[in-house]
């Protein structure tokens, strides 16, 4: 399963850590996970390539640093729960699921998700839950989450992702009309209340509403 960890490792050195990233158990999570596993087989060759890739659907896997970079700014700790949107190939679902205790995941495409259980299911990753729906409502039932990941945009932040936050949870999301979005990092504070910042910008698909 590891013929490909030297490439791993090119990856992180050249793409993620020399563009800043700095959290070591990001670091190492990006370097194990066999990236190339979660794509389609015609994108395989490609999968440590520096940019994001067809997955089916219109959608896409985002581009290792984007992976990285969100992951790193949700700030995982091993006991934290993580609320994922957007499950698509479950790439980012693993390696979130390396950094905390549990990750529970919402995909609107049945077919990617039930892709995904199967691919995190072989990897032997069980301390994650899927579910096919709509990710705006978030997962109340398993509220509240000490880190919100989404991997798909929506024109503004819906506010159950905001009110499913724990105190001192950082939700990771990209949002704005398709041409102008931004990557945002807001936090709950221990009194309830939101900061949020915008981090870059960035092109991530649409948070799609259920039809
Ligand atoms: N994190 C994924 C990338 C997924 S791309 C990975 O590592 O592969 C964004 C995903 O969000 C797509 O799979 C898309 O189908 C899903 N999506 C779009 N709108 C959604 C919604 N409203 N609720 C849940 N998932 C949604």
């Amino acid at each position: 399963m590891d013929e490909r960890a030297e490439e791993r490792h090119r990856m992180v050195a050249e793409q993620i850590a020399s563009r800043g990233i700095e959290n070591a158990a990001v670091l190492d999570a990006m370097r194990e996970v066999p990236r190339h596993l979660f794509v389609p087989g015609a994108e395989q060759r490609w999968a440590y390539d520096d940019g994001p890739l067809p997955i089916g659907h219109n959608q896409t896997i985002s581009q290792p640093y984007i992976v990285a970079l969100m992951t790193e700014l949700a700030r995982p700790a091993p006991t934290d729960r993580a609320l994922e949107i957007g499950t698509g190939t479950g790439y980012q679902t693993a390696i979130l699921a390396r950094l905390v205790s549990h990750v529970y995941s919402i995909e609107i495409v049945e077919e990617l998700s039930r892709q995904a259980a199967a691919r995190l299911e072989a990897l032997g990753i069980r301390n994650v839950t899927l579910r096919v729906g709509d990710g705006h409502a978030g997962w109340p039932e398993e509220a509240p989450f000490d880190i919100v990941l989404s991997a798909a945009a929506p024109e503004h932040v819906p506010p159950s992702l905001v009110e499913q936050l724990a105190p001192g949870g950082r939700l990771v999301i990209p949002a704005g009309p398709s041409h102008a979005q931004e990557l945002l990092l807001m936090e709950k504070g221990e009194n309830g209340g939101v900061s949020s910042r915008v981090v870059t910008a960035v092109r991530f698909v649409p948070l799609l509403h259920r039809r």
